[in-house]
């Protein structure tokens, strides 16, 4: 998989943190206000679980998922069912294979040095941005909410796309992905040292964006309208 690869420096704001905290919903209101190129680094992870599944392979297959890795599409990442559950599940076990997360890494990186359409800054969000992906930006957000919070908004998700669930099943499967991702050898969600922590647990959309925008003015992020 490959990406434009001019290198220009350009603004990284990092957004870690747990399934459903919220990540998604503030990365997107801060690229539209600054101007950014977004990149979801989790759908990286969900087309080479995907894949595999629709291989009918096992996730857990080291040599298979490093090869999917390697040759993954740009284009694979538009694919809706990404969105499952299934592929969540898959995409955490594929992300504990350590040369999976060095191929995807590459990718990473040169999406936050020239991102794409020539933007003049980049929003990324997912588990070991802040800490290893681009661990030198200053300005860092972590995104959590309770275990129960996050569980009743996937639920509503799923609702809104017609799909009823067992709650017990969510929650499941939420708690079997935060323990890979927590526990993991290479790369496991952690907090940066120097990354805001917002609880969204009680927190509007719009309060969290608000909360985020004062931090990274406070890290000296100009506003859109002061940059040139
Ligand atoms: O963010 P999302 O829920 O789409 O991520 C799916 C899975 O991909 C996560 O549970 C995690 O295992 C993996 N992932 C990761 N590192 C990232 C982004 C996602 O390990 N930077």
């Amino acid at each position: 998989m490959t990406a434009s690869t001019t290198a220009t420096p350009c603004t990284v704001i990092t957004i870690d943190g747990p399934a459903a905290a919220g990540k998604g919903t503030l990365a997107r209101r801060l690229a539209e206000h600054y101007g950014f190129a977004y990149l979801d680094t989790g759908l990286l992870y969900r087309a080479v679980g995907r894949r595999l599944l629709d291989r009918g392979g096992d996730p857990c297959d080291v040599a298979a998922a490093v090869e999917v890795a390697s040759s993954l599409r740009p284009e694979a990442l538009e694919d809706p069912t990404l969105r499952s559950d299934e592929t969540a599940s898959a995409a955490s076990q594929v992300a504990v294979i350590p040369d999976v997360r060095q191929t995807l890494l590459q990718f990473q990186k040169r999406f936050a040095a020239s991102p794409p359409g020539g933007a003049p800054g980049v929003v990324i969000d997912g588990r070991d941005i802040g800490t290893v992906v681009c661990p030198h930006t200053p300005y860092k957000l972590f995104v959590m909410a309770s275990l129960e919070e996050r569980v009743e908004r996937r639920l509503k998700e799923l609702r809104e796309q017609g799909i009823e669930s067992i709650h017990g099943r969510v929650l499941q499967e939420m708690k079997d992905r935060d323990a890979r991702d927590s526990q993991r050898d290479v790369a496991p969600l952690v907090k940066s040292e120097d990354a805001l922590l917002i609880d969204t647990t009680e927190m509007a959309p719009e309060m969290v964006f608000s909360v985020a925008l004062d931090h990274l003015s406070a890290q000296g992020l100009a506003p859109p309208e002061l940059r040139s």
